[in-house]
């Protein structure tokens, strides 16, 4: 019996986020491009070590990135839109970032590349670009210099590329006279010339990621895979093709995918409810490699291995040869649990991170090997005790979930009625301004923050100093004459952080660092437990702000999904179940806000869309889910309590009717890049509540001015009633600062005051 091990990717990111720091220095020109690459060989060494002492077979080359993995790809294939290339078209690493970054020198300035989600993960890549321009052509040695680089230090290797077709699937075209698969050609005879050179290398393997096969792909693409595939098997020669396929299951392609040529197949088996590794090995070509991907690379939870033992040990019984492996690559997943010196350590014991993970797949593989279940069952002990930790079940929370099983959280009354009651209470002017809820976040409070974290400011002196600023911001709101206020978020540093850490049911890491895009990296939160508040959030700060002044506060809380989908969740549960329990601790604080005199309160949904399942028959399910969840957590207010929501980043036309389903009385939604697609949207889905469509982009900078925000405004107008817009700008203000953020809302009052007047005058 032949049992390989081997890993799709491994963090690029270091264990201290080495490569984070390095890349900032070099933007900032604080260390030399030398010196960057050099910390970079540096990641890649220790990785790799660390692999192989941990009992890794087949060492992945190619997974590291300066910037994103897409993007390394696009270097490669000498796909660079025009304006990142400099003037003797010579590319370097200089050009990458500029793809990622913009280009914004002096006399010479060019916006960076889009940025998506891969897939339904929260890291995110640079989009490739087509035009009817587009040439590829080999254009840049990383991968292979890397190649050669872990050779030199004797390694065995399995060199990884994103595959010709998920690559062109993820671009996007920039003109209509370009269509994707036209590039196919082209494309993969540079996939020709790179599998040469992995030919010249003597090795045995080449991953070739196809993500793209757990989406409903069209029949063309399909048909594209079957030719393409082809195309590079006839001119391969000795090497072997491992096709990859992760984060869905490709069940539903099967029969194209057997007809393809390739010498084996990973599949992402946890992504699909079929474990039946007898019945998944039926069916694909009996002359394939299989490699099963059953250690989890994007959750953190420690792998049953004694239950894949025995799955895996009626399967060997038909085939003599196996790969092991993570479900996608361990870049989702943080470095090393040993790291985390102040975890708890029962719920320590119920982790593994991608150094573990690699563990679990040579004690999966010994065990096998051996006969020997023993240490399998020390390992998977604490996934068991978990099942009966009373720090995960809470009876009092699954009896209230149970409650409220048939429950259809719709409000009382419906809009039309409720606005009535608000308007009266309320007492809003005609376009009502108001700011989605952050204000800079200055050095002082991040300073703040960090004190009450050390120890060096005790909790009473901090809460008084974060007031001061609430005192602040509620003044300078004042004098701007923004109708709706904000407390400004100054104890947040993160939105849904800062709820996990309110509730219970959740865990935090102090080093679980995990790519999000080019240097940034987050820290999620660990859903461990039944969710639960024993205490108020938001209460305190909340009141006083209101306090402060006669004009309406609003009360600012994360959603239940956008908590979900930014934490690690539990597995015991579904996620369904999860984020209701989410609801229901926020619907105690939506009460509590409401009894406390708060009359309008703000629940930020940004990440809605992006929960949204890859397939397209789970898509409905999920929508009619999260939708019910949202409207949970602010079940039972008055109709005179007006909700709102906020969302960002998406594509909002395939999920419109799900927002309006949401039923709030007010949405404030980013609108940037094409209000006039979003607004006949609005118009031809009659959308019946009120909205605030973002009026200026608090990304950039620039201080909008009136004229143009007038323009915006009037333009709005034309698609969609006066007496249901608001004026707000199109997120929170928290990475502006001060100067900015006055000037630019000063302007935004100032262009709502002029259409209101130019309104009276016409009527
Ligand atoms: N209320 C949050 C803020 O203003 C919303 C952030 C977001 O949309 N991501 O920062
Ligand atoms: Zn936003």
């Amino acid at each position: 019996m032949n049992i390989i091990n081997h890993i799709l990717g491994f963090p690029r990111i270091g264990i201290n986020r080495e490569l984070k720091t390095a890349q900032e220095k070099y933007w900032n020109k604080k260390i030399s491009q030398q010196e960057l690459m050099n910390i970079g060989k540096k990641i890649r060494k220790k990785n790799w070590e660390q692999q192989k002492k941990l009992g890794i077979d087949l060492l992945p080359v190619g997974d590291f990135a300066w910037y994103d993995h897409v993007l390394t790809t696009s270097m490669m294939l000498g796909n660079i839109p025009d304006r990142h290339r400099s003037f003797n078209n010579k590319i370097g690493l200089d050009t990458l970032f500029f793809m990622s970054r913009g280009i914004s020198e002096t006399g010479n300035s060019a916006p960076a590349s889009e940025m998506k989600k891969w897939f339904n993960t929260n890291y995110h890549y640079i989009v490739p670009e087509f035009t009817i321009n587009t040439v590829f052509q080999y254009s840049w040695n990383q991968l292979i210099e890397e190649i050669d680089e872990a050779l030199s230090y004797g390694h065995n290797i399995k060199p990884v590329l994103l595959g010709p077709l998920s690559y062109l699937w993820l671009g996007k075209e920039k003109d209509n006279k370009v269509n994707k698969l036209d590039l196919l050609n082209n494309i993969l005879n540079v996939y020709k010339k790179i599998i040469k050179k992995l030919n010249k290398r003597n090795i045995e393997w080449v991953q070739i990621d196809e993500p793209i096969l757990s989406l409903d792909l069209p029949t063309d693409w399909l048909d594209a895979f079957i030719y393409s595939y082809k195309f590079l098997y006839n001119n391969k020669k000795n090497i072997k093709i491992l096709l990859t396929t992760y984060f869905g299951s490709v069940e539903h392609n099967m029969e194209i995918i057997r007809d393809l040529s390739i010498d084996g197949i990973h599949l992402d088996i946890l992504s699909s409810n079929n474990h039946d590794l007898i019945q998944i090995n039926e069916s694909i070509p009996n002359n394939w490699l299989l490699s099963l991907g059953i250690i989890n690379g994007r959750n953190i939870w420690k792998t049953d291995l004694v239950y894949w033992f025995y799955k895996i040990k009626k399967l060997i019984k038909n085939r003599k040869k196996i790969f092991l492996g993570s479900s996608c690559s361990l870049l989702h997943s943080p470095i090393d649990l040993n790291c985390e010196k102040e975890l708890d350590q029962e719920i320590k014991s119920w982790f593994s991170f991608a150094i573990q993970k690699c563990t679990e797949l040579y004690l999966l593989k010994k065990a096998l090997l051996q006969d020997d279940i023993n240490d399998l069952q020390i390992w998977s002990e604490p996934i068991f005790s978990r099942s009966k930790s009373n720090k995960v079940h809470n009876t009092t929370v699954k009896k209230r979930i149970l409650e409220i099983e048939n429950l259809i959280p719709n409000r009382n009354k419906m809009y039309k009625k409720r606005i009535v009651e608000q308007k009266e209470k309320l007492q809003l002017p005609i376009l009502p301004t108001t700011t989605i809820g952050s204000f800079p976040q200055t050095k002082e409070i991040r300073k703040l923050r960090s004190d009450f974290i050390n120890k060096k400011l005790d909790k009473e002196k901090y809460i008084q100093k974060i007031k001061k600023i609430i005192f602040e911001n509620i003044q300078r709101q004042e004098s701007l004459s923004l109708d709706v206020l904000v407390h400004g978020e100054p104890e947040r540093n993160d939105m849904v952080e800062y709820f996990g850490q309110h509730l219970n049911g959740f865990a935090f890491t102090s080093n679980g660092w995990v790519q999000s895009y080019g240097s940034r990296c987050v820290k999620p939160p660990i859903i461990i437990g039944d969710i639960y508040r024993d205490k108020p959030i938001t209460i305190e700060l909340i009141k006083y702000a209101q306090s402060l002044t006669k004009k309406p506060v609003k009360g600012m809380l994360t959603g239940p999904v956008t908590i979900l989908c930014w934490s690690f969740p539990r597995e015991d549960l579904s996620k369904k179940l999860i984020t209701k329990q989410i609801a229901l601790a926020l619907q105690d604080e939506v009460l509590e806000l409401e009894n406390s005199g708060i009359n309008i309160i703000q629940i930020d949904e940004p990440a809605l869309r992006e929960g949204l399942p890859l397939r397209k028959k789970e898509q409905k399910k999920y929508l009619k889910w999260a939708v019910e969840s949202f409207k949970l957590s602010c079940y039972g207010v008055k109709n005179s309590t007006q909700i709102h929501t906020h969302m960002c980043y998406c594509e909002f036309q395939d999920i419109i009717q799900d927002i309006i389903n949401l039923d709030v009385d007010v949405i404030t939604i980013e609108t940037s890049r094409s209000s006039t697609k979003l607004l006949s949207l609005l118009k031809k889905f009659n959308y019946p509540n009120e909205i605030g469509l973002g009026i200026y982009n608090i990304h950039s900078p620039n201080i909008p001015s009136i004229e143009n925000m007038k323009k915006l405004l009037n333009k709005f107008i034309q698609y969609f009633p006066i007496e249901r817009l608001w004026v707000n700008p199109d997120c929170g203000l928290k990475t502006r600062n001060w100067i900015e953020t006055e000037n630019a809302l000063q302007n935004m009052v100032e262009t709502a005051k002029k259409v209101r007047k130019d309104l009276l005058k016409n009527k």
